[in-house]
């Protein structure tokens, strides 16, 4: 049997296209198929930004920087010589779906979920309304956001609606004190309009209760912990949404240790620093409300109650009465969304692409559905894979099963994989370098790895970012 090397084309450089990656190259997965030929990959990664991790670059908190260290990792898979990044290139844009089809056996979607998902109701779209994935990618120098006009100085309260880790990663970076911001690789444009906030109060609104928040305990905890800022939760407010028995709540342990930590905030005394960040729960917002200037000056909100839907779960429901926040500035943090991409199948309801274990299935669209309803030699990871859920080490695992079904289609002789024309990675490499001619390769990325980290140095700071395309590339070429 041939022992010619099997081409795989990831899409996107986040931490789910690098497990993937790093699987893929594993010795292990060079190993044989069921009918003993030997089977070895090869990983061309293309991504739409001249840089490369993802999330982990543009989602994860600049005052995390633990977090961040996961690169490491995605470094080691980078420098496998079977290994390739193709940077600044744009799926659908500077190549298909069926131009990848004729070269690689195997293309793998993962693309993430880029968007914010709204929240419908009226007044999404008033100024000081955001999506909290616009201000993350704001202060994590996402090129895309770098020219978002957040006004942190025209408002002293800000609401940020969502019970998961981005609102409290948003809320956190609102009250940070100039100097546990200093060390951070917060984008330079960011610490400047942070660092002339008036906002001095942020509400946390969750549409359930405190038992049913999505909160992981560290997080929540770090929010007792700021140096500038009380956390303030009511008693009263925390024993009503208490007060129906959630047995699957009981059952698990983060939800039960995030009640423990909340009952421990209600009962704290306020310091009495600057800034407070206060926790509310079932709030629903039915509409931002605009001041005479036509900028957001309040969001209204319907008081729920916890009903069992039937199913196990406890659901929102209005009670009928209201209340009225006055605030300048939402960020809207209830989850993101994936976008569809040319060619390939989309759930537009779930915001994925529809697939069966990362074996992707054909879309209702497709003009000749496959026999098997799977679209040969393609497979999706990550969070386009399965919705935004998890944390960052989550995708390890998920790539792992994506690996194998490509393994196992690879196993059985190749038959499920695609066929390509043309598996000659020189022919691809110079058909990308054509449709882009300022390509990015790893290289390049070292170079402006090297050049920000350079930037950050005289002030301690682990990097200071290149938040604009033209300074990428420039820096790439340079380097
Ligand atoms: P998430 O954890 O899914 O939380 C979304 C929140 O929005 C939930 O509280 C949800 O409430 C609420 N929500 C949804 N629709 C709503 C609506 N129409 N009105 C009001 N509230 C609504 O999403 P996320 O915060 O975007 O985080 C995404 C993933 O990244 C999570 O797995 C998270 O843990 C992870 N992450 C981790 C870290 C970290 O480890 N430090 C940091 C950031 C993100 P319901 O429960 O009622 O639907």
């Amino acid at each position: 049997m041939t022992d010619s090397p099997i081409r795989i084309a990831v899409i996107g450089a986040g931490p789910a296209g690098f497990y993937t990656a790093g699987h893929l190259l594993k010795d292990e997965a060079g190993g044989h198929g069921a009918d003993g030929h030997s089977i070895n990959f090869e990983v061309d990664m293309l991504e739409r930004l001249p840089t490369p991790w993802g999330l982990v670059r543009s989602g994860v908190a600049p005052d995390h920087p633990k977090i961040k260290s996961v690169t490491r990792i995605y470094e080691k898979t980078a420098a496998h010589p079977r290994f390739r990044f193709f940077g600044n290139v744009v799926f659908g844009e500077h190549v298909s779906r069926e131009e990848l089809l004729e070269h690689y056996h195997a293309i793998v979607y993962a693309t993430g979920t880029p968007v914010d998902r709204p929240l419908g109701i009226p007044g999404e779209e008033l100024p000081g309304s955001h999506a909290a994935t616009e201000f993350v990618g704001f202060y994590n120098g996402h090129p895309d956001h770098t020219d978002l006009e957040v006004d942190l100085r025209s408002t002293e309260r800000a609401v940020v609606i969502g019970n998961g880790n981005v609102a409290i990663d948003v809320a956190r970076m609102l009250v940070l004190a100039p100097a546990e911001l200093a060390p951070t690789d917060t984008a330079d444009h960011a610490l400047e309009v942070l660092g002339e906030s008036r906002v001095s109060e942020v509400v946390i609104v969750g549409r359930r209760g405190p038992a049913q928040a999505a909160f992981t305990n560290p997080e929540l905890l770090e929010l007792g912990e700021l140096s500038d800022a009380d956390v303030i939760v009511d008693a009263t407010e925390l024993d009503r949404a208490l007060a129906v028995h959630d047995a699957g709540a009981e059952e698990n342990i983060t939800s039960r240790r995030n009640v423990e930590i909340l009952r421990s905030y209600a009962e704290r005394t306020p310091a009495g620093r600057a800034k407070r960040i206060v926790l509310r729960f079932l709030l629903s917002p039915t509409a931002l409300l605009p001041g005479d200037d036509g900028h957001l000056a309040a969001v209204e909100l319907a008081h729920n109650e916890l009903i069992a839907d039937g199913e196990g779960q406890l659901r929102a429901q209005a009670s009928g009465e209201h209340e009225t926040i006055p605030a300048g500035l939402v960020f809207r943090a209830i989850g993101y969304r994936g976008i569809p991409l040319p060619g390939v199948p989309f759930d537009g309801r779930r915001g994925v692409i529809p697939n069966d274990g990362g074996r992707v299935l054909d879309g209702p669209g497709d003009d000749e559905p496959s026999e098997i309803g799977q679209r040969r030699g393609e497979y999706a990871v990550g969070w386009i894979k399965r919705g935004p859920s998890g944390v960052i080490g989550t995708n390890k695992k998920d790539a792992q099963e994506t690996v194998d079904a490509i393994f196992a289609d690879a196993s059985a002789g190749g038959n499920d994989l695609n066929v390509p024309d043309s598996p000659d990675g020189a022919a691809i490499e110079l058909l990308l370098r054509e449709r882009q001619p300022e390509l990015v390769t790893y290289s390049g990325w070292e170079a402006i790895d090297r050049h920000e980290r350079a930037l950050g140095e005289p002030s301690g700071r682990p990097r200071v970012k290149l938040t604009r395309i033209e300074e990428m590339l420039r820096v790439a070429a340079d380097g």
